[in-house]
């Protein structure tokens, strides 16, 4: 029986996509390996956020050649939409597979049979030269057009063992915004979501297979359900899964300041199954670099929003992104961000260094930030989010909330994560996926 091992770069979206090709490959009868070295097929699910994502990636494919140059390698995701070709001409490498053509990707590798229908592979360098062949020589290549993409790829809802205590369900991907740094919509495609009665199926199968938190996410999940006829909102869809589903907790991926309305806010504030947790994409303080970065709003409305979700959820953990060194980001532009982000009540940051991305608008500016002004920006600012977590979790001292149990753990105790995202250590070892009061 041929066996495959699949390994994600990315974010939450590209993991469900990996999980969605796992269960593809699994139900076309091959079994899973733990580890590249020893699988026949190994599918590399890439992501092109940033330069840094893309050489990983790279070198990803190096490595799995020198452990297990008879595997077959096929590389997917989001750099395998955006530069195919780079990919192809890695030693290696048999199918480059574009977002576009995922759903392909079970029926190549059934390909690699030696006999149809079978599961049994010729080890590709066993295969002569031949072109037509699967066999070493140039790697194939399948990309088309991302924007004629008008569904939703969604993982089959089972848990599997090893699979996240706390299932993801994409339910919208691509994106219609054109944020100046972002090559996301040019690999994923326009904004799409799954019809509001597919959610509730997905939903309650991930239960059916034993979930209690479900993580819904979207490359711009606010914008879930313009695309659809009739259209819908994401609150709506929150609404439904509350009143037609007894999932215990519903937890949301981040959501773009334009869409954390107070409709949205009060609907989370006015249940219990709706995790304290608001992720809101920043970017920067400075309005100079928001309107650079054509984002669609200023650090006044982000304020305003940010303070919203504090007035009404005390205790809510408010995370965001930023980026530093955008292209002709000054002194004061930087002190700018760093000032907002002192007044504002966040409780976590992710920090990005600036990655020129082929094809964006941000990538023709120039006026690039010195790469060490870039690191001690970074580094100002982690520490900053440093000091903002530890009083966020220092401010919950003595609260009695639930956690629930992750797969992690040490001697005689186990962690877990809270709904405002604080992960907790609960004393003894307990399985994951169950649900404990603490006291904070
Ligand atoms: S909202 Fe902007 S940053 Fe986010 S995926 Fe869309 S274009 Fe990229």
């Amino acid at each position: 029986m041929a066996t495959f091992s699949i390994e994600n770069f990315g974010c939450r979206a590209t993991e469900a996509d990996a999980a969605a090709l796992r269960r593809e490959l699994l139900a076309g009868g091959l079994t899973q390996s733990g580890e590249h070295a020893s699988a026949d097929v190994v599918v590399l699910n890439t992501c092109t956020v940033t330069a840094a994502a893309d050489s990983q990636a790279r070198e990803a494919v190096r490595k799995i050649y020198r452990v297990n140059p008879g595997a077959r390698i096929v590389v997917t995701g989001c750099y395998a939409q955006r530069a195919p070709e780079e990919l192809a001409a890695i030693q290696g490498v048999a199918w480059v597979v574009g977002n576009s053509h995922q759903a392909e990707i079970p029926g190549i590798v059934r390909g690699f049979a030696s006999r149809p229908g079978t599961a049994d592979f010729v080890p590709a360098a066993a295969l002569d030269d031949d072109p037509m062949s699967l066999a070493r020589g140039a790697a194939k290549i399948l990309t088309g057009d991302i924007f004629a993409q008008s569904t939703v790829q969604i993982a089959p809802a089972t848990l599997m063992a090893g699979d996240r205590t706390r299932p993801i369900l994409k339910i919208q991907d691509g994106c219609n915004n054109r944020c100046s740094y972002c090559v996301i919509p040019f690999v994923r495609g326009s904004s799409r979501s799954l019809p509001p009665d597919e959610v509730i199926a997905e939903v309650r199968a991930l239960m059916g297979a034993g979930a209690k938190e479900i993580v819904l996410s979207g490359i711009n999940l606010g914008s879930y359900g313009r695309d659809l006829a009739p259209r819908a909102a994401l609150g709506e869809v929150v609404r439904r899964i509350l009143d037609e589903t007894g999932l215990d907790q519903l937890r949301f991926s981040s959501i773009e300041p334009q869409d954390v309305t107070e409709d949205f806010v009060a609907l989370v504030a006015s249940s219990g199954r709706l995790a304290r947790h608001f992720h809101i994409p920043l970017q920067s303080g400075s309005d100079r670099i928001l309107r650079a970065m054509h984002r669609w709003y200023r650090s006044g409305h982000y304020a305003e929003r940010v303070n919203l979700v504090r007035r009404l959820l005390p205790d809510a953990a408010i995370g965001a992104d930023v980026i530093v060194g955008f292209p002709g980001e000054t002194d004061a532009d930087f002190r700018a961000t760093v000032e907002f982000i002192e007044r504002l009540p966040f409780t976590y940051l992710h920090v990005f260094s600036f990655s020129e991305r082929p094809g964006t608008a941000a990538a023709s500016l120039g006026y690039g930030v010195p790469l060490q002004t870039i690191r001690e920006g970074a580094r100002a600012l982690r520490d900053l989010a440093q000091r903002k977590s530890d009083a966020f979790r220092a401010a919950q001292a003595g609260r009695a909330v639930r956690a629930l149990t992750l797969a992690r753990g040490g001697d005689n105790w186990t962690e877990a994560l809270t709904g405002n995202y604080l992960k907790v250590r609960i004393p003894g070892s307990h399985p994951a996926n169950e649900w404990h009061e603490v006291v904070m």
